[in-house]
């Protein structure tokens, strides 16, 4: 399959009154035609920055691409004047938020909002962008469309907006669609709905899906690969079973060891992983998860990992890796307990 989407070596960074904020620091990845690719970790790891970039979405000042590729088919979304990036938006890359309302515009019918897209994209007439609309709203489950169309957000509930913004989203088959915690939003039911639509529509249109989230349920129930961030920087790739059954990064462990499973209890407590990310004003020069590390080596603290493979589609940057490190017993136990 090839590639829709490369991203290599991005460094982006926010000015801020106290300094320069790296908060994406090389980041690496690619997207395959068709592909679910999860973007994981705790808030402030990069992974909204990551899928804003990509979007050329981020503020600019005080957020800047300071380096790197964005590779769409080939062409490097970095570069691209903003008057064709605005082309790409909508028609070739779209997004969804985890708030539809921040989206959705509150003073315009569902339906004109899903029709705008393929008048300004697919340069459909008006009749025709009305019934793609109303095939669009059948196709994301929403009952009655031919009522539901001449309705205003606010009359839809939670779980019908975020289907709508789905409509919207997918109304001109995009081959690629960047979905920002789609579901955190909505309860476990709506939530499971909504995660098997989008991958129902995935099958269909055969879109390629980069799902942010921090949420492992979320990515064990809807990607083939995962990417794992902590502090602006890729820790782990894998596919789903290589990080869920076989992770080799202390980071990761942490992650899967504080992942509610479906067998606890209530009041099982889980264990997060204790400390906080590092400041990314001032980055540290070794392993940025050094700090929090109960296998943190004394190579750690002085040395930015190196990453290596530990299959053809499982990379991971750590110094347990090395050949020279000393031996850790990998707690497998962390995971399919
Ligand atoms: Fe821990 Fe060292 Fe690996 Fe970083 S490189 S995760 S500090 S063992
Ligand atoms: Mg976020």
């Amino acid at each position: 399959r090839k590639n829709v989407l490369e991203v290599k070596d991005l460094h982006v960074s926010f000015h801020t009154y106290n300094g320069e904020v790296q908060a994406v620091r090389g980041v690496s990845f690619e997207v395959k035609n068709g592909e679910t690719v999860a973007i994981v970790g705790e808030s402030g790891c990069g992974k909204s920055v990551t899928s804003q970039s990509i979007m050329r979405l981020i503020p600019q000042p005080p957020g800047v691409i300071k380096h790197g590729e964005i590779l769409f088919e080939g062409n490097d979304l970095t570069k691209l004047p903003e008057k064709k990036m605005e082309e790409m938006r909508g028609k070739e890359i779209a997004m969804i938020f985890q708030d539809p309302m921040t989206s959705l515009n509150p003073t315009m019918t569902v339906g004109k909002q899903i029709m705008e897209g393929l008048i300004k994209h697919q340069k459909l007439g008006k009749a025709e962008a009305r019934q793609k609309a109303l095939e669009m709203l059948r196709l994301v489950g929403i009952p009655s469309p031919d009522s539901r169309i001449n309705q205003y957000p606010h009359q839809f509930s939670g779980g019908m907006r975020q289907r709508a913004m789905i409509a919207i989203a997918l109304s001109c088959a995009p081959k690629l669609l960047i979905a920002d915690e789609p579901t955190t939003a909505l309860d476990v039911t709506i939530q499971a709905q909504i995660l098997h639509l989008m991958n129902d529509l995935k099958e269909k249109m055969d879109t390629s899906i980069i799902l942010i989230t921090h949420d492992l349920g979320v990515v064990a129930e809807t990607a083939d690969r995962v990417v794992v961030m902590y502090a602006g920087k890729v820790v782990e790739t894998g596919t789903v079973e290589e990080i869920f059954y076989k992770p080799r990064h202390p980071y990761t462990w942490g992650l899967m060891g504080s992942m509610p499973r479906l067998n606890l209890s209530r009041d099982t407590e889980l264990s997060p992983i204790l400390g906080t990310p590092p400041n990314l004003l001032t980055p540290p020069k070794g392993c940025p998860f050094a700090s929090r590390c109960e296998h943190a080596m004394q190579v750690c603290k002085e040395h930015m990992p190196e990453t290596t493979n530990s299959s053809d589609s499982h990379q991971v940057a750590c110094w347990l890796e090395h050949p020279m490190a000393k031996p850790v017993d990998i707690p497998h136990d962390v995971v399919g307990g």
